[in-house]
C-alpha cells in the first residue's frame, strides 16, 4: 500500500498561482481536514468532493484562513499519477504555500521526492519510461523543436517503436525455446528468409535510431557555431548581427578577442551556441597564441564552423588548411560586401571550389537572413522532428548499442548454425536491453537516475 505524498507543483516564488498536488489513497480524506466551504469562522462546512469538478473554498488551520482556494479532486485512475490526487490552487507566495503544506504534513502527508509523482505514474503503468523523460525534456525544453520533439515522445512515439521491435524478437525467441526445450515435438528450429528480413529490419530501425540520436542531441543541446577566420575581418560583428545584440566587444584594433565568446539563441525553433572566437593569423605575441590555440579547440568541437573573410584581401590559404575541419560542414563568408565596390573578392582555391559561400555585411545587415537560413538548412537537414521515434538520451543510446550488438551476434550465429542457446541468449539480451528503453525490464538504478533527475513536484 503506497502513502500519501504532497508538494509544491509550481516554482517557488511570487506569481498569480500556485499549486500543491496531493497524491495517494489518503488525499480526498486529508485535502479534505484542511478545507471548508467557509472561513474558518464560518464553521467548518466538510466539503463533498467530486471528482474532476472544482470546488471554491478556504484552507484553515483551527481558527486562522491560510487562503482562499480552489480544489481539484481527481479520482483514480483518471489522474496524473494514476491514484486519487488533490490539486490545491492557491495565490502563489512562498509562505502561504509552505503553510499549506505543512499543515498537510502535520495530517500525515509525506513530502513527495524528486519525481515521485511521474515515478508513480510509471509505476501505476500509465506512461512508460520514455514519456516520464519526455516529461522531463517538456519542462527542460529551450526550444520549439526540442518542445515539439519531446512532446512526440511523451504520446509514445518512441515506445510504440520499441515494442513493435520487441514483439519481432520475443515470436523468434519463442520459437528458439521451443526447439530448446522440446526438440522432439519441435523438431529441428528453421531459420527461413521472412525471418531473416525481420531482423534485419530491427538491426536496421535500431541502427537508425543510434544514428537520429546525434540530431537529437542537436535539439536538446543547440548546434554549436564557431565563427573563426583572420583578425578584423568582422567575426565579433556577425556574431553581435545573428544574436541581434552587443556580446562580443568591435574595434579596430587586431585581437580583441582573446577568449573564445559564446551566447546561445534559436533560430526557426533550433536552438544554437554561438562560439566568437581569436582571429587565426601568424603572430609572436603570446596572448594571442594562447586565444588562436583556444580557436582551434572551439573549431574542434563545433558542430558547424563559419570562416570569415573579406573583399579586397586574397584567400588565406595557409591558414584556412591549418585550421579548417574536414569532417564537419564549413560555410564560408565575405563579410564587409557594403565595401567591395572595386575590390576584387577572395578566390577560393581548388580544394574549396564547392563549399557554401555567402557574401554579406555585418554592418548592415545584408545577406544576414540567408546566413542563418543556411545555417539551419546545413545542421538539420531534413531531419523530421516528430515524425519517427528520434532517440532523446544517452541512456537509450547505450541501450540501442548494446542491443545492436546482441542483434548482430545472434545473426551471424544464424547463418553460421550455431546451437539454439546461444542464440536465445543473444534474443533474450536484446529484448533486454530494448526494455530497459521503455522501462519494462529497468532495475531500480536505472529508475533513480531517471527521476532524481526531475525537480520535487513533479
Ligand atoms: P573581428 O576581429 O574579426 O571580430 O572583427 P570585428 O567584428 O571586431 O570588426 C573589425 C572592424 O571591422 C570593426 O571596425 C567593425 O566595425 C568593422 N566591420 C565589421 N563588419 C563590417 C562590415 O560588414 N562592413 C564594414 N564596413 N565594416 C565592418
Amino acid at each position: 500500500m503506497t502513502d500519501t505524498i504532497a508538494a509544491i507543483a509550481t516554482p517557488f516564488g511570487s506569481g498569480g498561482i500556485g499549486v500543491i498536488r496531493i497524491s495517494g489513497p489518503s488525499s480526498f480524506d486529508l485535502a479534505a481536514k484542511i478545507f471548508s466551504k467557509t472561513p474558518a469562522d464560518g464553521g467548518k462546512k466538510v466539503p463533498q468532493f467530486v471528482s474532476h469538478r472544482v470546488s471554491h473554498g478556504f484552507i484553515c488551520d483551527g481558527d486562522t484562513t491560510i487562503d482562499e482556494v480552489l480544489v481539484i479532486p481527481m479520482k483514480a485512475p483518471h489522474s496524473y499519477t494514476a491514484e486519487d490526487v488533490v490539486e490545491i490552487q492557491a495565490h502563489s507566495g512562498t509562505i502561504v504555500l509552505r503553510r499549506i503544506l505543512d499543515l498537510l504534513f502535520s495530517h500525515g502527508v509525506r513530502p513527495a521526492e524528486p519525481g515521485e509523482f511521474t515515478r508513480r505514474a510509471f509505476l501505476n503503468g500509465r506512461i512508460d519510461l520514455t514519456q516520464a523523460e519526455a516529461v522531463a525534456d517538456i519542462i527542460n525544453a529551450r526550444s520549439d523543436a526540442s518542445l515539439k520533439f519531446a512532446a512526440s515522445q511523451n504520446v509514445g512515439v518512441l515506445r510504440q517503436s520499441i515494442q513493435e521491435m520487441v514483439s519481432i524478437l520475443t515470436g523468434f525467441l519463442a520459437r528458439l525455446e521451443a526447439a530448446i526445450d522440446f526438440p522432439d515435438e519441435a523438431g529441428a528450429f528453421f531459420y527461413t528468409s521472412q525471418d531473416k528480413t525481420a531482423l534485419q529490419s530491427v538491426a536496421d530501425k535500431i541502427g537508425d535510431l543510434i544514428r537520429q540520436h546525434k540530431d537529437a542531441c542537436f535539439l536538446k543541446t543547440g548546434i554549436r557555431l564557431t565563427i573563426c577566420g583572420e583578425p578584423n575581418v568582422g567575426k565579433s560583428s556577425i556574431m553581435n548581427r545573428i544574436l541581434e545584440k552587443e556580446k562580443s566587444i568591435i574595434t579596430d584594433i587586431p585581437g580583441t578577442t582573446r577568449d573564445p565568446i559564446e551566447d546561445s539563441l534559436t533560430i526557426e525553433g533550433i536552438p544554437f551556441v554561438i562560439v566568437d572566437t581569436a582571429g587565426i593569423h601568424q603572430t609572436d605575441d603570446l596572448v594571442e597564441i594562447i586565444g588562436i590555440e583556444k580557436a582551434k579547440d572551439q573549431i574542434e568541437a563545433a558542430d558547424i564552423v563559419l570562416y570569415v573573410l573579406e573583399p579586397g584581401k586574397p584567400f588565406p590559404e595557409k591558414t584556412a588548411s591549418k585550421t579548417l575541419p574536414r569532417d564537419k560542414p564549413v560555410i564560408f563568408a565575405i563579410n564587409k560586401m557594403d565595401l567591395a565596390d572595386g575590390l576584387d573578392l577572395p578566390h577560393f582555391p581548388e580544394q574549396y571550389a564547392g563549399s557554401c559561400s555567402l557574401e554579406i555585411s555585418a554592418l548592415t545587415g545584408h545577406g544576414i537572413n540567408g546566413l542563418r537560413t543556411k545555417l539551419l538548412e546545413t545542421c538539420i537537414g531534413n531531419l523530421e522532428i516528430g515524425n519517427d521515434a528520434v532517440i532523446p538520451n544517452l541512456r537509450h543510446k547505450n541501450a540501442l548499442v548494446h542491443a545492436l550488438e546482441h542483434m548482430t551476434a545472434m545473426m551471424e550465429g544464424l547463418d553460421k548454425g550455431q546451437e539454439e542457446e546461444t542464440l536465445a541468449l543473444d534474443a533474450k539480451n536484446c529484448i533486454d536491453q530494448l526494455g530497459t528503453i521503455t522501462g519494462d525490464t529497468a532495475s531500480l538504478d536505472i529508475l533513480d537516475a531517471v527521476f532524481n533527475n526531475f525537480c520535487i513536484g513533479k
